[in-house]
């Protein structure tokens, strides 16, 4: 097998690869969004509990002030009744004080009463709207509960179908070895992980590679990976890379005989 069939293939396994960490990213947020309802309805939930018990204080106070109210009214009227039996102007006077005094505490515990009616009343409606909301709620995480579910179901399955298609590539050209290095690169590359060299640059970091490792990988013996960024390199020649690696190479050549570093010393100048 040619390696430039196995870059092919690396190309091919590298789209499979994208479409599953999609995939796989897709699965774990899909929940996110039923979390977030189910919180929401778990809030309302909880203001209902207490605004319920609130209302059931409530309610207990508004009994309490009627059973005192109706005593009221009873104490007034045996004071009124006993008017009829009375016979001195003391006495007279002394019951006309018990029964404005009553009349006035009576009066005090009808005013409590509706105030607090009023408070109960409240709650009722306060209670009303929440368990309308908690129905919609409900509904709504239900809803969104068995669409997820579905969804869910469907990702999964697919994303099954595309492991078996990328361990499918596993074989005598792409070794497991590398099949799991290569996994990694692409994942931590974000779906880059074979990038080709123009010239003496890798197309994935855009650092300049070294001549003798770039004629290495043009002479496709095996596989290279980018000194810089892991990713797997192919040469591909592109318009001007050419002419750009034959320059790197001349320039090389004048640095390793020593002339580059004449032209560039300052004696040089001197010498002008
Ligand atoms: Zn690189």
């Amino acid at each position: 097998m040619e390696e430039a069939e196995v870059f092919a293939k690396l190309n091919q396994l590298q789209e499979k690869l994208t479409e599953r960490f999609s995939l796989e990213e897709e699965i774990v947020k899909l929940p996110r969004d039923l979390r977030v309802k189910q919180e929401l309805l778990d809030k309302i939930n909880k203001e209902y509990i207490e605004e319920n018990d609130k209302s059931e204080v409530a309610k207990d106070e508004l009994k309490s002030l009627r059973i005192q109210y109706d005593d009221a009214v009873h104490a007034r009227e045996n004071s009124e009744k006993q008017m009829e039996l009375i016979n001195t102007q003391r006495e007279f006077e002394a019951l006309e004080k018990e029964i404005k005094d009553a009349a006035s505490k009576e009066q005090s515990l009808l005013k409590q009463v509706h105030a607090k009616e009023k408070q109960v009343n409240e709650f009722s409606e306060h209670l009303t709207e929440k368990e309308q909301l908690m129905l919609l709620q409900t509904n709504e995480v239900n809803a969104e509960s068995s669409k997820i579910g579905n969804l869910l179901t469907t990702k999964k399955a697919l994303l099954n179908k595309v492991i078996a298609a990328c361990e499918g590539y596993i074989g005598n050209d792409i070794s497991e070895e590398l099949f799991i290095k290569f996994c990694n690169i692409v994942k931590n590359k974000k779906g880059k992980g074979i990038v080709p060299i123009h010239g003496l640059i890798c197309q994935g970091c855009h650092i300049v590679l070294p001549i003798q490792f770039v004629n290495d990988v043009r002479s496709q013996t095996q596989i290279d990976f980018c000194p810089y960024c892991s990713r797997i390199l192919y040469y591909e020649d592109v318009e001007g890379a050419e002419e750009q690696f034959k320059k790197h190479v001349e320039d090389a050549d004048i640095e390793d005989s020593g002339l580059a570093n004449f032209v560039d010393s300052s004696e040089f100048d001197d010498l002008l």
